[in-house]
């Protein structure tokens, strides 16, 4: 276990963990934990408050972000802490832009932030997006992408699987004009 100042993270994942999290210096006084987790329900990874963050102030909250041990892709298994690095730091930093997300909004929001992403499919596509959208827009589209084509290019994945993936998330083609347009803001 790693902790340096308000992050926490397994040794399998600090060196992956440190790199995502250099790119959200708006994170760095934020308490986050990285965590591994024997199986996380229908997904490989999750962002989440911590629960008593509900109810104190937007500025004492923590988060914690769960990571499945094992990810299975179509019928591949793959150990998380054997995933190429690039993968692992495009699939962090879309869990921090998770984080991002949350850190916008206030205790009673992220109720329904919840709830609506239990609830509705629009919902969660809107959320997955916007968590992507905030790690390009913090010059991590090298890493994202390559985690897209890990996903997506493995054989053998039913085209249910591919569609369901390209609907929730931001296509290649969209991340590439973000970044477009990220660069194209005047710097100061
Ligand atoms: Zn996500």
């Amino acid at each position: 276990m790693v902790t340096c100042a308000q992050h926490t993270f397994p040794d399998e994942i600090a060196a992956e963990a440190k790199i995502a999290l250099s790119h959200y210096p708006e994170l760095s006084t934020i308490p986050i934990e990285f965590k591994f987790k024997k199986n996380i329900k229908k997904s490989t990874m999750q962002a989440q408050p911590k629960f008593s963050s509900f109810f104190k102030r937007r500025k004492h909250r923590s988060y914690k972000i769960l990571i499945s041990e094992k990810i299975e892709i179509a019928d591949s298994v793959y150990f998380t802490k054997d995933i190429p690095s690039e993968i692992m730091i495009g699939w962090l930093g879309h869990e921090l832009g998770h984080v991002m997300d949350f850190e916008q909004r206030s205790g009673l929001n992220l109720i329904g932030f919840g709830i609506s992403y239990l609830t509705s499919k629009k919902y969660i596509r809107g959320a997955e997006r916007r968590a992507d959208s905030y790690a390009v827009k913090h010059g991590m589209e090298k890493y994202i992408l390559a985690t897209k084509e890990f996903i997506l290019e493995k054989a053998g994945l039913s085209q249910k699987y591919i569609d369901r993936i390209k609907n929730l998330y931001l296509s290649p083609e969209e991340i590439m004009l973000l970044v477009e347009e990220r660069d194209a803001l005047p710097t100061d």
